[in-house]
């Protein structure tokens, strides 16, 4: 018995390790992406959580003491940053979405979530805005304290909570059943609104999510939850706390009206227009396009890539797609991934560049220093000196080969190695 325990503690010892305290590392890397460009012959320094230089690696020298990383052939860069996560689902061919939110034990999906966050992290992605614990409350918040705190590995997280819906617009259904848990808070007119989002923020969201159209009831085609001045109304009482809002939307109506709300991000995006992302352009707005997502779910209701037509849903998110970039929206790098599984995030990348026309170059950009633009994360999302030490090294180029991000090779967050060759 006590030999079982004393080998529990062993076993336990190297999760342990990932909290241990930061040293001078320098990184000597074949080449340095920056956040913008690429730079061959650079080397990064890291002193405590940040880095303290960047630069051609002949003119940095180690100070006395420091660690030295060889890191021939793999390119450095800023740890990824995704955009849309929910690390409290798993992929929907596994459980149903709605047997998740209804079925499963809060502690099993707050388990599955540890999990996940190892998965993300030890995949390049030292940053994830997850986007709405579906049902599961809190826990985002619990999770973001514990990955805090060095008791799991994990990203940094941005959490939204439970996300804000109409009464009747969301899920799960099932007609003949009352005051079923719903996959996120409802709240509708203007004093339960406030409340909401206040109740929401002083629970810990660093952002605020709201549902601006979905599919009423059981199910059909998406339409518009909230008006206007419901939207505008949570905008500024959010904007008022210091936080974003962060729109779901799919419909044409439902993106107008977030955006003349003044949210910070449109999620989807699937019906838009050119008219409606003029808007958007104008008003600042970024899409986040999911791409990932729509072409998960579209494989498992068993399409084959390649083989016959593609679905109504991969035409409309072509279309929206090319839409938003020809109004010159800005794009959010994000997949809504936990629709598909956690540590699988470089899919959104890919299929931006395999099946959407964008370069590895832009989809590297969008998943650093923009997207750190764009969450307003001053502190990451570029390798410079001064910004936290969250450092990932692949094989290859990954401003030529996007598949270059499969192959992960290094993680650092704040200066602790959590992956190394
Ligand atoms: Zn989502």
């Amino acid at each position: 018995m006590l030999f079982r325990l004393l080998l529990c503690c062993l076993l336990a010892l190297p999760a342990l390790s990932f909290a241990q305290a930061p040293t001078a590392t320098l990184l000597r890397p074949a080449a340095v992406f920056d956040g913008q460009e690429l730079h061959p012959g650079w080397a990064v320094l890291v002193e405590g959580q940040k880095i303290t230089a960047a630069g051609p690696a002949a003119q940095l020298a180690a100070p006395a003491g420091a660690r030295t990383v060889e890191l021939p052939g793999l390119t450095l860069l800023p740890g990824l940053i995704e955009g849309h996560s929910h690390l409290l689902l798993h992929p929907y061919n596994e459980t149903a979405w709605a047997d998740q939110v209804l079925l499963e034990p809060l502690a099993l999906r707050v388990a599955r979530a540890t999990v996940h966050a190892q998965r993300t992290l030890l995949a390049g992605f030292t940053t994830t805005r997850d986007l709405g614990t579906e049902g599961a409350g809190y826990a985002d918040v619990g999770l973001k304290q514990a990955i805090d705190e060095g008791i799991i590995p994990g990203p940094r997280l941005l959490v939204a909570t439970r996300a804000l819906v109409a009464t009747g617009s969301y899920g799960p259904h099932l007609a003949a059943v009352e005051d079923l848990p719903q996959g996120a808070q409802e709240a509708d007119g203007v004093d339960n609104l406030v409340r909401a989002v206040r109740e929401q923020i002083g629970h810990g969201a660093d952002v605020v999510k709201v549902y601006a159209d979905y599919r009423w009831g059981l199910g059909g085609a998406p339409e518009p939850t909230y008006s206007l001045e419901e939207l505008t109304l949570i905008v500024q009482t959010a904007r008022s706390a210091g936080r974003g809002v962060v729109a779901h939307a799919s419909t044409a109506e439902g993106m107008r009206r977030a955006t003349l709300a003044g949210v910070e991000t449109i999620e989807h995006g699937d019906g838009g227009t050119p008219e409606v992302f003029k808007l958007m352009k104008a008003h600042g707005v970024a899409l986040c396009p999911t791409v990932a997502a729509s072409d998960a779910i579209s494989r498992y209701k068993g399409w084959k890539k390649g083989q016959g037509p593609d679905p109504q849903r991969i035409l409309d998110k072509h279309r929206a797609v090319q839409a938003a970039r020809q109004a010159g929206v800005t794009l959010a790098m994000g997949g809504d991934v936990g629709v598909f599984p956690h540590g699988d995030n470089a899919l959104e990348m890919e299929l931006l560049v395999q099946d959407y026309g964008f370069t590895p170059l832009e989809v590297l950009r969008q998943a650093t220093s923009g997207n750190a633009r764009i969450f307003h994360l001053a502190d990451r999302g570029r390798v410079a000196a001064g910004l936290l030490a969250d450092l990932v090294a692949v094989a290859g180029d990954p401003t030529q080969q996007v598949q270059a991000l499969r192959q992960v090779r290094l993680v650092m967050k704040g200066g602790v190695l959590y992956r190394q060759p």
